[in-house]
């Protein structure tokens, strides 16, 4: 399967899969899924609640264990990877989560706290620590002098995600995972951290994996966007012309559903109702089709495989819009 971002990629997940074991059955999280993220891109990974996304960028960081697939790292497979060849990986790769106040140790000063992966990678110096922990709080907006000797709860849930990010930061790492970054903010603040992630991405010369339920979300930050429903991919393009035209219905789908600014104008069609079907018995063939309007007999019995429907274009389906 052909999914060329470009002639370099950074990341490269290779028919990746993920499974839970619970209460004796098996949930299919993350089945058969490959993707590249080219240096210097952003790509965004979007899809409802529970389809995948997170153990998706987990297992690409190693923190959940990946029951087949490969995930390589500029070249590197992390899957075969251990001890301090891993740890030294994962410096490269740092992961920013949907809860900062959560993620944040309430007991810890911003400064120990954006300063703990220096001391984990063995930066000595406690003068250096103090420089790179200054620097990096400065570059996120945020006055060192001022915050430094504070505690979390002193801060805003905006506030505390420029923390994350600076603490995401601080090892110089070349790649993030920013796992839902804005969901759990205030919309007046979503705008400043989205730019501020922009502006880091360019400052520091960033790959971002940028996951989000929120379709509107994704296609303010991406360059290329791949659209996850049930553990499986559906489709992956380029941004606008993914936008302009889907070619998974289920795509379709997800953008006639995002709100219109204009109150007056409803969006023309929803989600399918109803819940998806489980990740434990997943349907036979295409797993959307049980909310497809296009399924037929041939998406029960035979997997869509991820095909080019335009030039950087692929969609997993037998019955694609283009
Ligand atoms: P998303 O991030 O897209 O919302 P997740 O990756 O969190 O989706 O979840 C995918 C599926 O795996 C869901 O069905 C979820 O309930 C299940 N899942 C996630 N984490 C765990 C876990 N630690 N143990 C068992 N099941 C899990
Ligand atoms: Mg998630």
């Amino acid at each position: 399967m052909m999914l060329q971002a470009a002639s370099d990629p950074l990341l490269k997940v290779e028919n990746l899969v993920v499974e839970y074991a619970v209460g004796g059955k098996v949930i299919h999280a993350v089945s058969d899924v490959s993707l590249e993220i080219a240096r210097g891109e952003t790509l965004g990974l979007v899809g409802e609640s529970g389809c995948g996304k997170s153990t998706l960028g987990r297992a690409v960081l190693q923190l959940r264990q990946a029951v087949s697939g490969k995930v390589l790292f500029d070249g590197h497979d992390l899957t075969v990877m251990h001890g301090d060849s891993l740890r030294r990986m994962r410096q490269r790769v740092q992961l920013i989560f949907q809860d900062p106040i959560a993620s944040l140790n309430p007991r810890r000063r911003i400064g120990d706290i954006v300063a703990e992966p220096l001391v984990i990678s063995g930066v000595r110096d406690p003068e250096e620590r103090r420089r790179r922990v200054s620097d990096v709080l400065a570059a996120v907006g945020l006055d060192p002098a001022l915050v430094s000797g504070r505690l979390p709860h002193e801060f805003s849930g905006g506030q505390c995600q420029r923390i994350c990010i600076a603490r995401a930061l601080v090892l110089n790492p070349e790649f993030i995972i920013c796992d839902e970054p804005v969901s759990a903010l205030d919309v007046s603040i979503r705008a400043q951290i989205l730019n501020l992630l922009e502006e880091m991405k360019t400052r520091y010369g960033l790959t971002l994996l940028f996951i989000a339920h929120d379709l509107a979300v994704v296609k303010a930050v991406s360059d290329r966007v791949a659209v996850m429903y049930l553990g499986r991919l559906c489709e992956v393009g380029p941004s606008e012309q993914l936008f302009a035209r889907p070619a998974h219905p289920y795509t379709a789908l997800l953008i006639e559903a995002i709100p219109v600014p204009d109150p007056d104008v409803r969006p023309t069609q929803s989600i399918p109702v109803g819940e998806p079907p489980s990740p434990i018995a997943p349907p036979s063939g295409c797993r959307f089709r049980t909310r497809c309007p296009r399924a037929d007999a041939r998406c029960a019995s035979e997997v869509p495989e991820l095909r080019i429907v335009a030039p950087g274009q692929f969609a997993a389906c037998h019955h694609p819009l283009v």
